[in-house]
């Protein structure tokens, strides 16, 4: 009960961001690349090992944005020049030219070598169809929907290589859902495609939004956990979810990642003790709001001892455990 885990991200150490730039340079091999990415992963491991988390991520070493990194590695998306996203990043955007079609697993190697390090469960993690199609642009497909049908397959057939591989969770993230809630039925359509007969438990995070937008119906995304942020506005959407009750497993932001300031155990503990006044025990796992890649590692280490010292006063207090 009241598990602990994080959303996805951990922030990348320099000598990984050092070795990608070279690499984008043709100065070192893919292959060194690959090996100071793996480097990395064995850190975070060790890192929320040590932090004493219940459920694990491989941490994305390998990947530098959520939606490019699966669009460079299938067939039918080319890749554009930088465009700006929100605030002053720049991304490169991937651009739909053909149908989409996957020719080898993509998420399954780093998967199974994060697993193979830890007796912990690590979440398996892929992004959406829904997401994926909002943050590429289309030059082929007639409508968006055949776009996000086509790449929910895609994503299925990598669910099923994790499925397959033992992965416990499978964590499908759809942040986009949140900011088009006029497409949320598509988001839903595409979502049952994706994790049709898994036997793993399905997890999707959805972030960025106004939840008064999209609730309840975000209670038919066929998962069995949401994970939402709720630390970053002060709890203020939680009374949403009071009415109609919540029907699903949820993952509850308890850590702001947007700031550089590290919540006491009191706040978190009050944080938690409030999101149980609405959702039932057994149903509540802990996490932060959204991924660590903007904060350090310092900082990412430093609130998630918060947050797991934080539950287990909880327990405690509550005679669990
Ligand atoms: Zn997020």
């Amino acid at each position: 009960m009241l598990l602990t885990t994080t959303v996805g991200s951990f922030p990348k150490p320099d000598y990984l961001v050092k070795a990608r730039n070279l690499f984008s340079r043709k100065k070192i091999s893919e292959d060194e690349l690959r090996e100071l990415e793996r480097k990395a992963t064995r850190e975070i491991i060790k890192l929320q090992e040590g932090i004493g988390l219940d459920i694990l991520v491989h941490g994305e070493m390998e990947r530098a944005d959520m939606v490019t990194f699966f669009a460079e590695r299938l067939e039918g998306f080319g890749i554009s020049g930088l465009v700006r996203s929100y605030g002053n990043r720049y991304y490169k955007k991937p651009i739909a030219k053909g149908k989409i079609k996957r020719n080898h697993p993509i998420a399954l190697e780093m998967f199974q070598y994060a697993q193979s390090l830890t007796q912990k469960p690590v979440k398996g993690m892929l992004t959406g169809p829904y997401t994926m199609c909002d943050w590429s642009f289309n030059e082929y497909f007639p409508t968006r929907r055949d776009l996000v049908l086509n790449l929910a397959e895609v994503v299925h057939q990598e669910a099923l290589d994790l499925d397959h591989a033992g992965a416990k969770y499978i964590q499908i993230d759809e942040p986009a859902i949140s900011t088009r809630p006029s497409e949320i039925d598509l988001a839903i359509e595409a979502m049952k495609i994706v994790t049709d007969g898994l036997r793993a438990k399905t997890v999707s995070h959805i972030c960025y939004g106004d939840f008064t937008t999209i609730y309840p119906r975000i209670l038919s995304l066929a998962v069995d956990q949401l994970d939402l942020e709720f630390a970053n506005n002060d709890f203020a959407n939680l009374e949403i979810f009071k009415n109609p009750r919540f029907t699903k497993e949820i993952a509850v932001g308890v850590i702001d990642v947007h700031s550089h300031v590290i919540e006491t155990k009191q706040k978190v503990k009050s944080n938690i003790k409030r999101a149980l006044e609405v959702f039932p025990l057994e149903k509540v796992y802990i996490d932060p709001d959204c991924g660590l890649k903007t904060r350090t590692l310092e900082e990412s280490e430093a609130k998630l001892k918060v947050m797991v010292s934080a539950v287990r006063e909880v327990k405690e207090e509550m005679g669990l455990k």
